[in-house]
């Protein structure tokens, strides 16, 4: 019989105690916490993500600054806003909505952002801390997975764990973590030879792929632990996951819905990264 992870609620109750966190520094520093919110155009997704973030803001008492930068804005101009954002001691962090438009240098512009107010986790100075195992603003996406393990007391030290995606901003991240709490990691991609039985040894999988339905029942060890980080549309435009959820969850012992499962960890994450950067700062 599995267990449902609940992403929603845990980001809830995550939510509410960032909240009184966020309460108590600004009674004890008389100081606002500060988030920059940096969009260029008006890609209707960003602008979801970017309206959603605000909210959560304001949801747990953070304050947001907005910038919304015309979709032909110059590459000085966005150099210059981050560079003022920076030494700015009313933002404590410093988001820019990826994907920006072609013409401007992605790269350049986040490596302007200092890693102190990095609240994304993506520098290069955060990921090698989080190597290191030190001090740093963890990803958003892989800090909400581990999270999810803490709720459900679920043990990751010695347990054979597979990451199936290497991105800088999920599948790179999440093996460290799970490096980092005594997993034994496997950090699988499109050139792995024999994904199905990397996965079948695997005591917690994480699916961060980008695939509809990928991971199906026959690639999971029975009492697994399943994450699904994929956010997809199925067949019908119905928003899925990369596990094939129906097929694949008599076999875990613990499954992430989606949606309601990683997704709304990913925002919480990144208010309560806020937060840590103002009182580190
Ligand atoms: P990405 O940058 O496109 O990376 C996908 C990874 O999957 C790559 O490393 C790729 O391998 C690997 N891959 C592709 N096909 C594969 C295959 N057939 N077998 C094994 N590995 C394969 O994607 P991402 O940004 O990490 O996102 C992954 C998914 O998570 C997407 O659905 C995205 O929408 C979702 N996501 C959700 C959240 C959230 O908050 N819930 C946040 C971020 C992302 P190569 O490196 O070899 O190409």
């Amino acid at each position: 019989m599995y267990k449902l992870i609940d992403g929603k609620k845990l980001a809830a109750k995550m939510r509410a105690d960032i909240k009184s966190k966020v309460d108590e520094y600004k009674a004890a520093s008389g100081k606002e916490i500060g988030l920059a919110v940096v969009l260029v155009g008006e890609d209707p997704a960003s602008q979801v993500y970017v309206r959603n973030k605000i909210k959560a803001c304001e949801e747990v008492g953070i304050k947001s600054y907005a910038y919304y930068l015309d979709k032909e804005v110059a590459q000085s101009r966005v150099e210059e806003l981050i560079r003022s954002l920076s030494v700015d001691d009313k933002i404590n962090g410093i988001l820019v909505q990826l994907p920006l438009p072609r013409h401007l240098d992605s790269k350049k512009i986040l490596e302007l952002i200092p890693y102190a107010k990095d609240v994304d986790g993506f520098s290069a100075e955060n990921m090698g801390r989080l190597c290191m195992n030190e001090p740093c603003l963890v990803a958003c996406t892989p800090n909400g997975v581990m999270k999810m393990f803490e709720s459900e007391n679920i043990d990751l030290n010695g347990k054979n764990a597979v990451v199936i995606g290497r991105s800088n901003i999920v599948g790179k991240p999440m093996a460290m973590l799970l490096t980092n709490a005594n997993a034994t990691v496997t950090l699988c991609h499109s050139r792995t030879r024999d994904l199905k039985q990397k996965c079948l040894e695997a005591d917690v999988v994480v699916a961060a792929i980008g695939k509809a339905k990928f991971i199906k029942a026959d690639m999971i060890k029975d009492g697994a632990v399943v994450i699904d980080v994929g956010m997809n549309r199925d067949e019908n435009g119905k928003l899925c996951g990369d596990v094939d959820f129906e097929n694949v969850k008599e076999k875990c012992s613990f499954i992430t819905p989606v949606p309601g499962g990683v997704g709304p960890m990913t925002i919480t994450m990144l208010m309560y990264n806020t937060y840590l950067s103002a009182t580190r700062s």
